[in-house]
Parts: structure tokens; C-alpha cells; sequence
């Protein structure tokens, strides 16, 4: 199971179909990818392998931002509905998710009792959480940063809102993640091995961090929303 995402200029479909064939080794049973241009956000996911979802793909639709996923499932059969990405109710956000949520139940049944979900995931009441606060008046950082601090258990997320092109939001506990930074790009991998394709500069995250990555730059944060600096590294590919 892997996640991957890319913010840039270049045709974003390829790109995550490329990282998701590299994170194949770590097991899945089904994947996906949203991207999204001036038309919204397109959802394609699929049971099976890889090249099942690659078909899958309209090819018509370009754009150059978007979020992938391999799935491990651990909450929900392996399913085309419980495949990631997953949607808010009213789909202006999607999310993937690699990791276990443990008190989704308890946050659904708090949270939620008014909301019907569309997959037996746990993954699913995180985006329909971010969705709520959003609801209420919290900015979309906010709403995220706040959300992630209800979570027991591990997670690597990443997030888009079909309002905004140029953010995605990621965030990480106990599950990896990796910020890839490059010129006029930037993205995100569980293993640095899914976006050597486009840079070899890496920046580590902290469990409990998020990040907000635009096209130009990165910003990593405390869940509490202090700002946290740190440069990248050079990622070398083991021969
Ligand atoms: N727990 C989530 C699910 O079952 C994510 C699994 C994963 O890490 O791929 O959908």
C-alpha cells in the first residue's frame, strides 16, 4: 500500500501512475487517483492491479495536479467503492489514506450520525470529518489540523478540495511519508522510489506534521500549527 501525489506542470496522470507501479511491491488490492483541472476533480479507481486502473483512465482529462493510492485493505472488503480516493458528501474533498484508523467508529457515531456514508472504510469519516468543520467555519488547514488530531492510529494522507488547484494537503503518523521538492513542481510519496522519476530531493515529516504543498513551495506544520523547518535531503536509488 503507498500514497502518491504531484502539484506541477506536467501531465499528472502518467506521473502518479508511474509512483503507484513503483509502490506495487508493498501489496495492494486495489488503487486509484484523483486529479483535477478547470472541470473539478476526476475520481478513477479500480479493483486489482495497477494496469487494471491505468485502463481505466480516461484519457482525455489532463490536468496537472493530483493525488494516487494503493490499497491494503484492513476496513471494508477490497472493493471498487471502498477503493481510495474517498469523497466528502458534497465531494468537494478527496482524500487517500494508507494506515488504521482505531477510534473511527467512536468519531463517526460523534460526529457523524447525520451523515451517510458510501464505503465500510475508516479512511472514509476523515474526509467527511474535514468536511464538517469546514461546515462550521473552519478554513480548510484548520478543518485539517484538526481532524488529524481526533485520529488514534497511523496515517499518510493526502487531501484536495475541488475549490482550490493549488494545494495539496498531507499529513502523517506512524505511517511514511515523503515531500519530493523540484522547479515549478512538488510532491508526495510514501517511498522516495515512487517520484525519483521527477527529483531526488526529499524532505522527511515527523509524525504529527502536516504539510501544504503548492506548486512553488512547502510548508510543514505542528498539528497545532507551528511552522516547522527542515531541508531536504538527496534520495539515492540502492542499485
Ligand atoms: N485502512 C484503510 C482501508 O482499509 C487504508 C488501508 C491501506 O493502508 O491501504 O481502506
Amino acid at each position: 500500500c503507498g500514497i502518491v501525489g504531484y502539484i506541477g506542470t506536467k501531465d499528472v496522470k502518467s506521473i502518479l501512475i508511474e509512483g503507484l507501479k513503483k509502490l506495487e511491491y508493498r501489496g495492494y488490492d486495489s488503487a486509484g487517483i484523483a486529479v483535477m483541472n478547470d472541470n473539478g476533480v476526476h475520481v478513477f479507481k479500480e479493483k486489482g492491479r495497477i494496469a487494471v486502473l491505468e485502463a481505466s483512465v480516461d484519457p482525455n482529462v489532463t490536468a496537472t495536479m493530483g493525488i494516487g493510492h494503493t490499497r491494503w485493505a484492513t476496513h471494508g472488503e477490497p472493493s471498487k467503492h471502498n477503493a481510495h480516493p474517498h469523497q466528502s458528501a458534497s465531494r468537494r474533498f478527496t482524500l487517500v489514506h494508507n494506515g488504521v484508523i482505531e477510534n473511527y467508529e467512536k468519531l463517526r457515531n460523534e460526529y457523524l450520525a447525520h451523515v451517510e456514508l458510501k464505503s465500510e472504510t475508516d479512511t472514509e469519516v476523515i474526509v467527511q470529518l474535514i468536511e464538517e468543520f469546514v461546515k462550521e467555519g473552519s478554513s480548510v488547514e484548520e478543518a485539517f489540523r484538526k481532524t488529524l488530531s481526533l485520529l488514534h492510529g497511523s496515517y499518510a494522507l493526502a487531501l484536495i478540495d475541488n475549490q482550490d488547484a493549488e494545494t495539496i494537503y498531507v499529513g502523517k503518523n506512524k505511517s511514511p511519508l515523503l515531500v519530493g521538492v523540484g522547479e515549478g513542481f512538488n510532491v508526495v510519496a510514501s517511498d522516495a522510489m515512487a517520484m525519483l522519476q521527477v527529483t531526488d530531493q526529499f524532505v522527511e515529516l515527523m509524525d504529527e506534521e502536516i504539510v501544504i504543498v503548492k506548486r512553488d513551495h512547502i510548508e510543514i506544520k505542528t498539528l497545532d500549527g507551528k511552522a516547522v523547518n527542515r531541508a531536504p535531503y538527496t534520495a539515492e536509488l540502492d542499485a
